[in-house]
C-alpha cells in the first residue's frame, strides 16, 4: 500500500530480536495533520476555549522519528512541551468522507508526541516552526490495525509520562471531536492518502522537556507498545 514503508513485503520466516534492530517510523505520510484544543481541560490550561469546529495545523514529515529516537531541542527557546496523543493512521483515505464513511478510511492507530515550542506558538500565528522542528513528531514503531469501520472503545486512555512520572491521563472519549468527526472534517478540505497521520490532540498536563529528560507515551486499553524518547539539546 502506498505510504507504508513495508508495502509489498512478504513473510520470509527471518526473525531477529528487537535489540538488534533499528526501528523506523512505520509510515511515510504525504502529510501529518495536527488537531489543536481537542480536550476541554487542555484548552483551559492553555487559556483558550474549545473551538466550535476542529482547529487544524500541519507538521512536516521531516519531523517524524520513532520509538527510541532522540527528541532534539533547538537552542534559544524557553519552553518546549511534550503532548501525548492518539495518532490515526489513514488506510484507503479519500475525500469528502461522511462520519459514517470515515473509519473505513482508517487502517489503525499508533501513539504520538506532538512536540511544541510554546515561545514560537505564542509569537507566530502560524505554527509551522512551533510544531515543525526535526524530531518534533515521534510516533510509535507499530500500527495497531483495526477492522474497517470499527471505532476504538471510548474508555481507551492516552497517557504521557515525563521522567517516569505520569503527567497526562485521559480517556479518548473525552475528545471534543471524535476520530470519525476529525477524519470527515479534514477530508472535506483535503484528500487523505494512505499513510497520512492525524495527531488527535492532547489532554491536560502538557509538560516542559529539558535535555536529559525522557518522554513516554502509551495507550491503556489497546496494545500499541510504548513510545519512549530521550531528550537532548541541539549542537
Ligand atoms: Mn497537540
Amino acid at each position: 500500500m502506498d505510504g507504508f514503508a513495508a508495502r509489498g513485503g512478504a513473510c520470509t520466516g527471518w526473525t531477529q530480536t528487537l535489540d538488534r534492530l533499528v526501528l523506523r517510523p512505520p509510515v511515510r505520510p504525504s502529510k501529518i495533520i495536527g488537531v489543536g484544543r481537542n480536550y476541554s481541560a487542555h484548552a483551559a490550561e492553555m487559556g483558550e476555549a474549545l473551538p466550535t469546529e476542529p482547529v487544524l495545523f500541519f507538521k512536516p514529515s521531516s519531523a517524524l522519528v520513532t520509538d527510541g529516537d532522540a527528541i532534539v531541542l533547538p537552542r534559544g527557546y524557553e519552553r518546549i512541551d511534550m503532548e501525548a496523543e492518539l495518532v490515526v493512521v489513514i488506510g484507503t483515505g479519500g475525500r469528502r468522507l461522511s462520519e459514517a464513511q470515515a473509519l473505513h478510511a482508517v487502517v489503525g492507530y499508533t501513539v504520538g508526541n506532538d512536540i511544541s515550542c510554546r515561545d514560537l506558538q505564542r509569537r507566530e500565528p502560524q505554527w509551522a516552526r512551533a510544531k515543525g522542528f526535526d524530531t518534533f513528531a515521534p510516533i510509535g514503531a507499530w500500527v495497531r490495525v483495526c477492522p474497517p469501520g470499527e471505532a476504538l472503545d471510548s474508555s481507551v486512555r492516552i497517557r504521557g509520562y515525563h521522567d517516569g512520572v505520569l503527567r497526562q491521563d485521559a480517556a479518548i472519549g473525552e475528545m471534543a471531536f471524535s476520530v470519525a468527526r476529525l477524519v470527515s472534517h479534514i477530508s472535506s478540505c483535503m484528500t487523505l492518502t494512505p499513510g497520512d497521520l492525524v495527531f488527535t490532540g492532547t489532554p491536560e498536563g502538557v509538560t516542559a522537556l529539558v535535555p536529559g529528560s525522557h518522554a513516554c507515551v502509551e495507550m491503556d486499553g489497546i496494545d500499541l507498545g510504548r513510545l519512549a524518547n530521550p531528550v537532548v539539546s541541539s549542537d
